[in-house]
């Protein structure tokens, strides 16, 4: 079971500044006092009693921290310490300075099936390692996927936000409809038991659009996304693959299967010949194969607009919430309990609350 230090967190790090947000965190860079050390702090507020819609569970908050402990691996954020006070969570975690990998591929001029396949392969390692324990992420999108230094020769990868995951127990049956529509598999929209299958899915999109710049099921609205999940829309669309490797379309076949059980595991994918090519002929095809950079410079472009368009939402949302908040005086009791955490009548609680369907896909 992990440890929360009840201890305040400034007592032992100096906060600095923003690294990033998400829907339930803002990340800060902190500076060890004992050791000069950085770090990243992740500020989480815990939700204050079973009425409150802004916050999450500390039960939730407990699994992260043991599937964060249980999961040790030079492809994994590592954490080194949890804080609590009576509002909020700390995870003190590694910092990562590289940034995500899509922006570090999106600022080169070009880039080989064979480059592309070295990050691949770590984040299949990392992959490998959490299913092995039975661990699953089930929220794998470009934005997890970052980079511990971006100025090394052979940049590692390291997966981020494992605020989905969820460890499976011998026999258990696990539903969930969290996620981001682009990425999620078909058996998380249709509500059926869930496995190590879905994250393999998420790793299907996210090799088409590292290869090609398209998102494979992305429609207009997400549920028109979901919609081409479930009835497996997606081709290889001549002019986006024409310099994609057999081997790599081959690759993505496996992976976006319907049937999670006919599915590539990790294990299998790091042996697949895209990955691991055995022939002097598969070697030469991954060299002589490169990814769509100019379609892939535009998908980044526009992720990177939705996010911040999606940040500034949020941030209208809440101030707003807090107005309104403010504004009332006189509700009853348990509603005041309640009243810093309530949402208009116009909310999108997918927003807000740890079930992102249709929140930022
Ligand atoms: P989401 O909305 O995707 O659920 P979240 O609220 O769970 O996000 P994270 O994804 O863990 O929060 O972190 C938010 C952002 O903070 C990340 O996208 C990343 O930019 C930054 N970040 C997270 N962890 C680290 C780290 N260890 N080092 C550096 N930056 C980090």
């Amino acid at each position: 079971m992990a440890v929360f230090k009840p201890e305040n967190v400034e007592e032992f790090y100096e906060i600095g500044e923003v690294l990033g947000s998400g829907h339930f965190a803002q990340v800060r860079k902190v500076h060890e006092r004992a050791t000069g050390t950085y770090w990243a702090g992740k500020f989480l507020k815990i939700r204050k009693n079973a009425c409150s819609r802004l916050g999450l569970d500390r039960s939730r908050l407990e699994e992260e921290v043991d599937i964060l402990h249980a999961i040790q691996h030079p492809n994994i954020i590592t954490l080194k310490d949890v804080f609590e006070s009576r509002a909020e969570v700390v995870l003190v975690l590694e910092l990562v300075t590289g940034g995500e990998l899509f922006d570090f591929i999106a600022e080169k001029e070009n880039l080989l099936e064979s480059e592309a396949i070295e990050f691949m392969e770590q984040i299949l390692k990392g992959l490998g390692f959490m299913h092995s324990k039975n661990i699953v992420h089930f929220d794998l999108k470009p934005e997890n996927i970052m980079l511990s230094d971006r100025v090394a020769p052979h940049p590692n990868i390291k997966l981020i936000d494992f605020g989905l995951a969820h460890r499976f127990h011998q026999g258990e049956e696990y539903r969930s409809s969290s996620g981001t529509p682009q990425y999620i598999a078909p058996e998380v929209i249709a509500s059926d038991p869930l496995s190590t299958a879905a994250d393999m899915w998420s790793i299907g999109v996210i090799t088409f659009i590292l290869l090609s710049g398209l998102s494979p099921f992305q429609g207009d609205t997400d549920d028109e996304t979901l919609r081409n999940i479930i009835v497996m829309n997606y081709e290889f669309a001549a002019q986006y693959f024409s310099m994609t490797s057999s081997m790599a379309k081959d690759f993505i076949q496996k992976l976006l299967v319907k049937d999670p059980s006919e599915r590539m595991t990790a294990e299998e994918c790091l042996l697949h010949p895209w990955i691991k090519p055995i022939t002097r002929t598969q070697v030469a095809k991954r060299n002589r194969s490169s990814i769509n950079m100019k379609s892939f410079k535009k998908f980044n472009a526009r992720r990177k607009w939705k996010m911040s368009y999606n940040m500034v939402w949020m941030c209208n949302r809440l101030v707003r919430l807090n107005l309104l908040c403010k504004g009332r005086s006189e509700a009853d009791p348990l509603e005041r309990q309640c009243e810093s955490d309530v949402e208009d009548g116009e909310s999108k609680p997918a927003s807000l609350l740890r079930r992102r369907l249709s929140s930022s896909s």
